[in-house]
Parts: C-alpha cells; structure tokens; sequence
C-alpha cells in the first residue's frame, strides 16, 4: 500500500506556453529568470541557453524599453539557430502596452506576457493600457501572467480595501488586508481580461510578496477562489542559504497542499555564482517533495567522528558535481537516467546497508578500518576500490551503468 501525505493537486486550467504546458494535470513547471540586459542580444541568448540547458523549461526575461523589444525577435532567431526552442516569457511594467504595439515582432516572438496590474497606470489609463495588452495578447494568441507585487500593489485599490476595513464592525488585520488587496487585484485583472476576450486557458495569476507566512496565506486564498494556473515564488527570497531556505519553506507548503502550477526561485545571486542555482534549487524542491525527478538521487551520510578525514566529504562533493555536470548529456542520450539513486557513505556502521538500497553505492573506509572502499551494484557487492583516486574510479563505474541501463538498445 503507498502513502502518501500530499493533498490532491488543486484543479487549474491547462495553459500552454510554447512547446510547454502548465496547469491542468501537467508536472509542475520550472522557469527562470535572466539578469542581463535584454538589448545586449549576445549576453541574453547566452544566459537563457544557460539557464535552458540546466532545465529551466520557460524563462522570462525583462522588456522594459524598445531597445529591448527590439532585440528579442533577434533573441529568438538566434535561440532557434541553436536548435534551442526555448518558451520565452517577456516582463513588462509601466509601458508594456506601448512596447507591445510598437514591436509586433517582439509580442509576437515571445510565449507569453507577464503585465503587472499595479503598474500599467492609473484610473482610466489603468484599464486602457490593460486592454492593449490583453488585446496585443489575444491577437497573437498568447498567454499572458497576471502578476501582482507586494511592492508594487495597486494603491487605488489598497487605500480603498483600508477604508472599508477601518469602517467595519469587526476589522481585520491590516496584513489581512494587504493579503485581500493582492487577491482581488489579481482576480478582478483576470476577470477583465476574461471580459475581453481571454479564455481562462489563457491565464496564469501569481501574487509575489516577500515573506513565507504571506505567501502561503495568499495562495491558499487563491486556490480557494480560482481555478487559473498559480505561479508560485517569493519575490525577493534573498541571498544564499537564506534566499534558498526561505523559498523552499513557502513553495514546499504550499506544493504538498496541491497548489502551484509553475516555481520560480528568485535568489539573488553572489558575486560569481552562475544564475542558474536558481533552476536547480527550483528542481530539488519539486524532487524532494517527490513530485518530479530531475536528476539522480544522491544518498550521503552526514559523516561523524567515524570519518576523521575529509576523503568522504570529498568524493560526495566530487560525485555530486560530476552527476551535474553530465545531467544535460545523459537527458539526451539516456531517458529515464534520472531514476539513479547512488549512495556515498562514510563507514561500515551503515554503509554497506543504505549502498544495497541504492543503484550503485560506494562505503568509504572509516576510522581504523581497512583502506579499502566496497562498491555495491543493484544490492550486490561488485567491486572494492582502492587507492588514491576512488572518485574517478567511482565516476567510471557510474558512467558505465548509466549508459548499460539506459542507453539505447539496438533493434536487432
Ligand atoms: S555511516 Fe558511518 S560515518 Fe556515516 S554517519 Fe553513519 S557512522 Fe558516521
């Protein structure tokens, strides 16, 4: 019998974005974002490639001036002439409505729009300017994302929820009411894009605030009341661990109770750390929580007074980097290699046992035991390794189940 703790995936719309698609019965999505400049066309295919190849299956980058727009038709083109179809996403804030009108080749070479309600205007300028962008959308048969910001919230709509708060019987919380604010902001922008035509196949809400307790707070309120695709992420998660811990607290809840469609992890990146941490800590959350696999599965014990020195730490890292770096080759040659499990162990406590439950396992030497590693393959005892190079000799082994395993057989 399987148990599993997860509630039902919460019902949304199945919205296609490019070659891929999000909601419905679909796997959770992962997308990125890029950090270049858009108009700096040789940077930006670079970056997306980047972040495509690591396994961001959409990625969003900003159009925020017409140079901008203008480059990403050249964005494209050169994407394709890699053979990367990659579905792109393009930010708008502020003048989205005018880029779009004046780029037709930049709206029609993107796979969606993201339009944040709080910034197209204000008053009457507020639902033109939304329409063009709907209109731009629904004339190029394009999804588009509502996206309402904590930071940039509708004011209008804000100050009108405090008032009728301030002059109910029993008022609520005032986050409460920041919370209702970027709800109703969302749903009464998709309600008028449905009013203009948009099918809800065509929409995507998200509503990005800043800390886990709200964000949870607001998506399950969205859940709630709407059947539209949920994008899910923390807006600013921050920096390093802090950045990763704080999206996997909010996106894990949230995920186990069956709500998102689509994550982003937005970290802010340290000085030359690759912009791509963000897809991979993206896959770990959705592997962890069992939803998808993406890579093999590494099993390492956390090491102790057993392990004096830092030989296992070593070949854990060195094994770890090595199933990264050849994760986009074997996705090509090898479908189903993300099945792995490998386990790198430090002593006989309970190496040789975790090793027998994974594909391949490798027990380390500890303390006082003889200088010998015993390798494990589907539960059997195969091999010890030896001397001083037990990564690459463990790598080898690796590489050449991988591709007996999962490589293609001829037909005969
Ligand atoms: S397997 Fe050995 S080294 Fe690893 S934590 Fe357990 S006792 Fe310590």
């Amino acid at each position: 019998m399987s148990f599993s703790a997860r509630k039902p995936r919460h019902k949304t719309h199945a919205v296609k974005v490019g070659s891929v698609t999000m909601g419905g019965d679909a796997p959770v999505v992962v997308q990125s974002m890029t950090n270049t400049d858009t108009a700096d066309v040789d940077a930006t295919v670079r970056q997306i490639a980047e972040l495509y190849e690591a396994g961001s299956e959409i990625v969003r980058m900003t159009v925020d001036r017409p140079e901008a727009a203008a480059a990403v038709p050249r964005i494209r083109e050169k994407l394709l002439a890699q053979g990367l179809d990659v579905p792109l996403v393009g930010d708008f804030h502020y003048i989205g409505h005018v880029l779009l009108r004046d780029h037709p080749a930049c709206a029609e070479a993107l796979d969606k729009y993201r339009i944040n309600p709080g910034n197209v205007g204000f008053g009457e300028k507020q639902d033109r300017n939304f329409s063009m962008m709907i209109e731009t959308a629904l004339r190029h048969d394009k999804p588009v994302r509502i996206g309402v910001n904590w930071g940039s919230l509708d004011q209008a709509l804000l100050t009108r929820l405090m008032d009728e708060n301030a002059r109910s019987q029993a008022p609520k919380d005032v986050r409460e009411v920041m919370h209702e604010a970027m709800v109703v902001s969302a749903l009464q922008s998709a309600q008028r894009a449905e009013e203009l035509g948009m099918a809800p196949e065509k929409i995507v809400i998200s509503a990005k605030v800043s800390e886990v307790q709200d964000l949870i707070a607001v998506y399950r309120m969205l859940a709630q009341r709407c059947s539209y695709a949920l994008h899910l992420g923390l807006t600013e998660a921050g920096m390093g661990d802090a950045g990763v811990i704080a999206s996997t607290a909010g996106l894990a809840v949230l995920l186990q109770e069956g709500i998102g469609d689509t994550i982003r992890v937005s970290l802010t990146p340290e000085p030359g750390q690759p912009r791509t941490r963000e897809v991979h800590v993206a896959q770990q959350i959705l592997q962890a929580l069992g939803l998808r696999a993406f890579t093999p599965s590494i099993i390492a014990c956390p090491g102790c007074g057993r392990t004096t020195s830092t030989r296992f730490q070593e070949l854990a890292r060195d094994i770890a980097a090595f199933v990264r770096e050849k994760t986009p080759e074997w996705r090509r040659r090898y479908p189903g290699f993300e099945q792995l499990q490998l386990a790198v162990m430090g002593c006989i406590v309970n190496g040789p046992g975790e090793s027998k439950h994974a594909d391949i396992g490798i027990s380390l030497p500890g303390t006082g035991e003889t200088p010998a590693a015993p390798v494990f393959i589907d539960g059997r005892k195969v091999t010890t390794l030896r001397g001083e190079d037990l990564a690459g000799q463990f790598r080898t082994i690796i590489e050449e189940y991988v591709a007996e395993r999962w490589g293609q057989k001829d037909g005969g």
